[in-house]
């Protein structure tokens, strides 16, 4: 679908992005190659009661049941209406990603830390009760669990680095474009229907003395003449821009100014730099609202997982 980015008045520049509750930007994976993955035809086996290191804020680990881990997952990810498809694809990608960080080891030693920025969020059957969640979101989620029990995601017979996010403003980015790592399955998409997403366009103003000082620029001359040309992404993110003869990177920008994603317009109004974003998150993997959007639709979990992660198949490691 066809989303529009680019725009380029003067002294103008583009992108897009979104959001929701929580701050959604699972951290760069990304060490597989293609040739690593096509070297390794065996997936590896694990036991129906297959354990996961947790490691808690207090920096506590805890070797917890996969699924059980899971089921926490989708409460501390999902709002409790989404659908039960859109659960069972997030069942599904959360599971993948935490056996993939565990045979890695690349963070915590292998273990899944709570937070969504880095791993992802987690939130115990027994804490959402207790903060007024309700039973019967516990039952859908544990439910959407238990059918995809042993579900998981392979690219080659490999678990896949299943990377999500909140929202993307209408299409997915390449892994490339944002880790510099070429990824066959984590390519652009289209993702429609996200419009409900809180935070699937949002605004930002910053003075010229602010914008100069975050960027490392000289705030001399007319605003409105800082701004130069701008390339773009295959997912309608930001790649490059040119501020006051320097070029940035739109990972950069997007890091340094504190914005929901790379796809972005920064227009110059009077002294002050406007920035639209559309999406939230690195925008690369699956949207959990285009999920949803997918699942409203009448999409069932295995077209919403290979949508957003084509070339990919779903395996069942409990029938190994
Ligand atoms: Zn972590």
């Amino acid at each position: 679908m066809a989303f529009v980015l680019g725009l380029a008045l003067p002294g103008l520049i583009f992108s897009v992005a979104e959001k929701w509750y929580l701050h959604k930007d699972k951290r760069p994976p990304i060490q597989t190659s293609p040739t690593e993955s096509s070297n390794m035809q065996t997936l590896p086996q694990y036991s129906v009661e297959h354990k996961i290191n947790v490691q808690n804020d207090a920096s506590e680990i805890e070797a917890m049941d996969l699924n059980t881990y899971v089921v926490g997952v989708l409460l501390g990810e999902l709002p409790a209406d989404f659908d039960e498809e859109t659960m069972k694809a997030q069942a599904v990608v959360a599971r993948t990603y935490a056996l993939k960080r565990q045979s890695t080891a690349q963070k915590h030693s292998g273990a899944v830390c709570m937070d969504s920025v880095c791993c992802q969020a987690y939130c115990g059957i027994d804490d959402y009760l207790a903060k007024g969640g309700r039973q019967e979101t516990v039952d859908k989620v544990t439910s959407a669990v238990n059918e995809t029990a042993y579900q998981i995601l392979t690219y080659h017979n490999q678990l896949i680095e299943a990377t999500y996010f909140s929202c993307s403003g209408g299409r997915t980015e390449d892994a490339v474009a944002v880790w510099g790592a070429e990824i066959p399955y984590l390519q652009a998409v289209d993702s429609p229907g996200e419009e409900q997403a809180a935070h699937y366009t949002d605004s930002v103003r910053f003075t010229k003395q602010e914008f100069a000082k975050l960027l490392g620029i000289d705030p001399k001359g007319q605003l409105a003449t800082w701004f130069g040309s701008v390339t773009y992404t295959n997912g309608g993110g930001v790649d490059t821009i040119v501020i006051a003869g320097k070029t940035f990177p739109g990972t950069d920008l997007r890091k340094v100014l504190g914005l929901r994603s790379t796809a972005f317009t920064i227009t110059p109004i009077g002294d002050s730099v406007h920035i639209v974003t559309k999406g939230f998150g690195h925008r690369v993997g699956m949207s959990q609202y285009g999920a949803e959007a997918m699942a409203v639709r009448g999409a069932n979990y295995a077209q919403i997982l290979s949508h957003y992660y084509p070339e990919t198949v779903l395996k069942d490691y409990g029938q190994n």
